[in-house]
């Protein structure tokens, strides 16, 4: 008799596979199949690398920067990191501060490893980027999902917040410009919800990895130059998957309080190690190259801001529909409670019937939403949205 395995860990159980990476696999299986698909669903930019990024990379291999490099990211990238929050907000940090991990993703996944014991909590608000509850779960504590919806502009409040604080809770998870919403605190909210958690002495994770796509001239904020108190707690993620188009290269980055910067190393030492070598000198150039990295984002930002545009006026002219003009990333989120059905099945059958890929709200906790991604072409956009409009006119009658 052959024994059956022995069943997987309970980590392997209980994690959830990520439903925005299943909604763009199956939209693009159906493309590759030879369907006309439109396409909402993808989490990524679609333009590519500047050129003078790869450029440096390809350099880097050449030369034979393809040893093992120090955990927490090649001394110039650091350096270069630390300088660029000078810049970008007056918040002095060391390059000792600063981590470098392979990718955005794992930076958050370390930061949660580095502050959250068994047991303990971590507020998440949703909408809330897929992965947060996952990585908490993984940590071996519990997400508190606290709902905030349209009628605040996808936004906690303090209230929400005291009122979700127990003695058990460790860490607030924020991400502001967000992902799904797009919507963007302003620095006076963020302030305000700092507050809160230093009074409770809770660790900050502030997922800012949309920091430099942000519109009608608001300004994004790094939350820990709000004040001493939230400096001293909070773990900052950005990175250069979103900003430079670099989703492929798994590049993210790291600031925090030395000992917390140094446990995360530490943490990443026994997990991953170092972001490939030479992949790290492609992220340098993408910092020192001012000029043209600008121009890169510039052009970027502008097809952006227009697509943002044209997608939101044709959603909001959909009788039933209604959606708020996200200020940052590259989502918006509309409202489709009106329509009887459940996101889930909405999205379901929006594919099955129009061949429109869209994310149900749900997978970011927020039901009777959908997150569109306008990282996605203006004929795509004006095609998805007729198909749209014919698609829900079905279901009013
Ligand atoms: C894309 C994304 C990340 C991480 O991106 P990486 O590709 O892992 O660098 C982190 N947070 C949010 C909110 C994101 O949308």
């Amino acid at each position: 008799m052959s024994q059956s395995p022995a069943p997987l860990s309970s980590w392997a159980r209980q994690v959830a596979p990520s439903p925005t990476l299943a909604v763009d696999a199956k939209a693009k299986a159906l493309a590759a199949a030879g369907e006309d698909v439109c396409g909402f669903a993808a989490g990524e930019p679609d333009f590519d690398t500047p050129e003078h990024i790869k450029a440096a990379c390809i350099a880097a291999l050449k030369a034979g920067k393809t040893k093992y490099a120090p955990t927490p990211g090649i001394e110039p990238l650091r350096v270069a990191i630390a300088e660029r929050y000078l810049t970008d907000y007056g918040h002095k940090v060391a390059a000792g501060q600063v981590v470098v991990s392979p990718g955005g993703k794992f930076s958050c996944y370390l930061a949660v490893m580095a502050t959250c014991s068994p047991g303990d909590e971590a507020i998440v608000p949703a909408p809330f980027w897929v992965s947060y509850p996952e990585m908490v779960k993984l940590a071996g504590a519990v997400p508190k999902l606290v709902l905030a919806d349209d009628r605040t502009g996808f936004k906690l409040t303090p209230a929400q917040l005291e009122a979700a604080i127990t003695p058990r809770t460790r860490l607030l998870i924020l991400n502001s410009p967000s992902n799904p919403t797009g919507a963007v605190y302003t620095r006076a909210e963020l302030a305000a919800l700092v507050a809160v958690a230093v009074k409770h002495n809770l660790y900050i994770l502030s997922d800012e990895m949309y920091e430099h796509l942000i519109y009608d001239g608001a300004k994004p904020t790094c939350v820990a130059t709000l004040s001493p108190e939230a400096e001293a707690r909070t773990l900052i993620i950005a990175g250069f998957s979103k900003t430079y188009a670099m989703t492929g290269w798994r590049i993210g980055t790291l600031v925090a309080p030395a000992p917390l910067a140094k446990a995360v190393s530490e943490l990443q030492s026994q997990m991953s190690s170092n972001v490939t070598t030479f992949a790290q000198y492609g992220a340098l150039a993408a910092l020192t190259e001012k000029e043209k990295t600008a121009a890169a984002l510039k052009e970027m930002l502008v097809a952006f801001d227009r697509r943002r545009k044209f997608l939101h006026a044709g959603l909001n002219q959909i009788p039933g529909m209604s959606c708020l003009l996200a200020q940052g990333a590259f989502y918006l989120f509309p409202n489709i409670s009106r329509f009887g059905l459940t996101d889930v099945e909405f999205c379901h059958r929006l594919l099955e019937t129009e061949k429109v890929a869209a994310v149900p709200g749900s997978a970011f906790g927020a039901e009777g939403y959908l997150r569109l991604s306008y990282a996605t072409s203006d004929e795509i956009i004006a095609k998805g949205l007729t198909r749209l409009a014919r698609f829900c006119a079905t279901l009013r009658k």
